[in-house]
């Protein structure tokens, strides 16, 4: 289980990544995402809301319905049919998602590769025990890129 310094990394890409899609970064999310980190095993979404009650962290059912529909897009979560009509969910341990960091505007893009992530979950470690991994590559945006481009352009017609 991720302890609290993991859990704060996890918080951070979670914030990254809302403000990434232009979705707010409310604590009702960030309470959500740390609640769903918590769950050990599968999980419904009225535990979800029962839990939230139950830290005096009152949220609407769309506001759990839209904070979980972004965990499974991004693949930390994985929904599961219980029964004839119920849904639950279940958080993803391997991360498995190379994070792709613009160096200049600090934007993360997720990427999945299964490759990759075939191979990291059959890679073992002596004397390791791996909970998630989390592999972030540096970069430079498209936009990023474009503007550079411009700037420069802008710099050499200056010039003449
Ligand atoms: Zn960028």
């Amino acid at each position: 289980m991720a302890d609290q310094q993991d859990k704060s990394v996890i918080i951070q890409n979670f914030s990254d990544i809302l403000k990434d899609r232009g979705m707010r970064k409310t604590p009702e999310r960030i309470k959500i995402l740390e609640k769903v980190l918590d769950f050990k095993k599968l999980f419904t979404v009225e535990e979800l809301h029962q839990v939230m009650l139950d830290e005096a962290f009152p949220v609407s059912k769309s506001t759990l319905y839209n904070t979980v529909d972004v965990l499974i897009e991004i693949g930390w979560l994985r929904k599961t049919n219980i029964g004839e009509s119920a849904v639950a969910y279940e958080r993803i341990e391997q991360m498995a998602q190379i994070h792709l960091k613009c160096e200049h505007c600090g934007r993360i893009k997720l990427v999945k590769d299964t490759n990759f992530m075939a191979y990291m979950n059959a890679r073992k470690f002596t004397a390791f025990t791996t909970s998630y991994y989390n592999l972030t590559v540096y970069g430079v945006c498209n936009d990023c890129a474009r503007k550079i481009k411009q700037l420069k352009r802008k710099r050499n017609s200056n010039k003449k």
